[in-house]
């Protein structure tokens, strides 16, 4: 499946893998519209951030992109029903975001009429809006970063404009095999892409968006390049990139696109730039143009076992079984279900899961890539060659098999992306990307276990102060009355002990 990417002049970047696309299985038809399930499922918790509150209670009628959560804090997105009908559960459901354990989600029975809220279509003159008040709009819609991300949309570009942008760029670089959603977005929807583009052009007050899609998609490259030029926006530049796993990670496309480096634990809006998925481009598109909130998207049903591998456009919550269905269904070889690509998706192990803001990729296999036995690390230095980060992933694997925090820290497992590179190329079979994602579990679980601690010792710290703030309050005020009593004499010095007694309770 895969080669080491060493005699590939890929200029900028480091490592990287050159793997089989099998894209074409996928690519065959246009994008398939899938019919209106009779059930959607959508958990609340679609996005980083704090999950959701609903709104709705159960037996309560919805219409389509009526809002059925909103989240609590300052981090997260909105989630809209996406088809109009009657909440009959909210209540644990398995979801892929969780290896198939179940989370908390909102059922709703559709009515099968669809009917939507009155604002819909209702398009937003966002370019008499300033900026601040687009953001504010988007923040609205439900979008998230449709790259799989997930990273709450409004909240990413709020952050990036106290930041000195200068590039805006829009991934199209799908370099993971398999996956064609986005590619099959930019051949049928590139003026609605090209429109999203300058919508956060607008909102960001920027003026320079590269719109970036690798060589060996010329479909996507000829329709981008023609909506560019009927938008005659000249702040646009579509870039082509070679194809190469994984190009399409933040940090290398920033680096393939502009030269700049983005620095260890940092973000690419440190150094001007700041990346947005094609489809979250178009999804903007949707809701300022068209009154449409994130309640669909496109998802890759695809793999030897599935019968007709394509591109659906489904409703979010729709139960994946549905979806295998109408791609003509399971082959008998079908036995591994995954959530997103070979490299970096989950397996989950059953088809109830619905689709969430992050699916783009259903994959259908017969077998997982075959892994000989694990044998001792060799030190052939494979997987350092690969590595897009530049990382030693033989020592990262050496300090976290001995649990050493520091090391790691100081071998950058932080900056790991989990690409799976290291893994495909490792003689000894070792599973280095799962070891580190264990690895930064743990490190997560310190971190918030002494966040914790910090927090209970405060809290701690703060009663003592009241309670001795509140001792010397109340020595005070004896001292107070003892000198009020003896200036007073014997008469009010029994009236005081009266009176205290009766607040004493005796
Ligand atoms: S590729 Fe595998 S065997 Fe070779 S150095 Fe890395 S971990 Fe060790
Ligand atoms: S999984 Fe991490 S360590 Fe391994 S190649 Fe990718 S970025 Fe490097």
């Amino acid at each position: 499946m895969a080669g080491p990417a060493a005699t590939y002049d890929l200029g900028k970047l480091h490592g990287g893998l050159r793997l089989a696309a099998r894209k074409s299985e996928s690519t065959g038809l246009p994008i398939q519209s899938l019919p209106l399930p009779r059930q959607l499922i959508l958990p609340i918790d679609q996005h980083v951030g704090d999950p959701a509150q609903p709104l709705v209670g159960i037996g309560e009628r919805v219409l389509k992109g009526q809002v059925l959560a909103e989240p609590p804090g300052t981090l997260g997105a909105p989630v809209h029903a996406p088809s109009s009908g009657e909440v009959v559960a909210i209540e644990p459901w398995p979801v892929a975001g969780r290896h198939g354990d179940p989370a908390p989600c909102i059922v709703i029975e559709c009515d099968g009429e669809d009917r939507a809220m009155e604002s819909w279509e209702e398009p937003i003159p966002y370019a008499e809006l300033p900026g601040d008040t687009v953001l504010q709009k988007i923040l609205q819609g439900g979008i998230v970063g449709l790259g799989g991300a997930v990273y709450p949309t409004a909240q990413k570009l709020m952050q990036a404009v106290s930041c000195d942008l200068d590039y805006l760029i829009l991934n199209g670089a799908e370099c993971e095999p398999y996956i064609s959603c986005d590619d099959m977005l930019m051949r049928e929807r590139a003026h609605d892409i090209v429109s999203g583009a300058r919508i956060l052009l607008h909102a960001l007050q920027l003026d320079c968006a590269y719109i970036v899609v690798e060589s060996d998609k010329p479909e996507a490259i000829r329709q981008l390049a023609a909506a560019m030029t009927d938008a005659g926006d000249e702040r646009l530049t579509l870039k082509q990139i070679p194809t190469i796993y994984p190009s399409g990670g933040e940090d290398q496309l920033v680096q393939l696109v502009t030269n700049r480096e983005v620095p260890s634990g940092g973000l690419p809006t440190d150094i001007g730039c700041l990346v947005q998925n094609v489809g979250t481009a178009a999804a903007i598109h949707d809701w300022l143009q068209a009154g449409e909130p994130l309640i669909s998207r496109i998802t890759t049903i695809t793999g030897d076992g599935i019968a007709n591998p394509m591109n659906v456009r489904a409703r979010i919550g729709t139960p994946l079984a549905e979806i295998a269905e109408f791609a003509g269904g399971y082959t008998e070889d079908a036995r591994h279900l995954v959530i997103g690509g070979p490299m970096t998706g989950k397996s989950v192990s059953n088809d109830r899961v619905p689709l969430v803001k992050a699916t783009n990729c259903i994959l259908v296999m017969s077998a997982l890539p075959a892994n000989g036995p694990e044998l001792p690390c060799i030190r052939c230095g494979e997987c350092a060659a690969v590595c897009p980060v530049q990382l030693l992933p033989q020592q990262i694997f050496w300090y976290a098999c001995a649990d050493d925090e520091a090391q790691l820290r100081e071998y950058g497992l932080i900056d790991c992306i989990e690409c799976g590179c290291c893994d495909l190329v490792c003689p000894s079979h070792i599973p280095l990307t799962y070891d580190f994602r264990m690895a930064k579990a743990r490190i997560r679980e310190l971190a918030d276990e002494k966040a914790r601690a910090e927090r209970a010792r405060r809290r701690f710290e703060a009663r003592n102060e009241r309670r001795q703030r509140e001792q010397s309050e109340r020595e005070a005020e004896l001292a107070r009355q003892k000198a009020e009593a003896r200036q007073a004499g014997p008469d009010a010095i029994a009236e005081i002990l009266k009176r205290k007694r009766r607040e004493d309770g005796d």
